[in-house]
Formats: structure tokens, sequence, C-alpha cells
């Protein structure tokens, strides 16, 4: 192993899209598969990405709607998940 040093999970791209675009698609999926903070029991690590902006928390069963690559975005941070139901925007 050791075969994907610089490029890691843009790996399976192989040869394909120049090396400057993989190391981008790398620190992207290194950022969405990083441990995140269920906004709900508040628990690290359990945040799994369901599909783009869709986050699911394998502990407590949350299924949210959140950023495309990571859980919390700047809209996010304004208002926390609760209030964007509350105001019928989900
Ligand atoms: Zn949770």
């Amino acid at each position: 192993m050791g075969r994907t040093k610089i490029v890691g999970s843009a790996g399976r791209y192989g040869a394909r899209y120049g090396s400057t675009l993989r190391k981008r698609v790398r620190m992207i999926e290194e950022r969405m598969r990083a441990p995140h903070r269920c906004p709900r029991c508040l628990t690290p690590g359990r945040l799994k990405r369901v599909s783009v902006g869709v986050w699911h928390c394998t502990k407590c069963g949350y299924t949210f709607a959140g950023g495309a690559w990571v859980p919390r975005t700047q809209l996010g941070k304004t208002f926390a998940p609760e209030e964007l139901r509350q105001m019928g925007l989900k």
C-alpha cells in the first residue's frame, strides 16, 4: 500500500483530471470524512454523509440537512436546524 501518498482518496481517479484538481478533491473529501459533531446529541465522529447536504448521526438516528461537504455551513451557524424548521424552510 501507500500507493496514493499524495492524492489520497482521490487516487480512484487514476491519472485523470490533473494533479491540482485531484489534490483539491482530497482536501474536500478529508474535510467531509473528518469527525463532525452531531447537533443533537453532540457526539463527535458519528455523523455520516448520506448524500449531498444530508447528514445522519449513527448514534441518535438524527437525520438533518447541512452543507454539501460539511454538516455546518455559514448559514447553518446563523440558524440552527431547529430554527430553520420553525421558519418553514425545511
Ligand atoms: Zn446524534
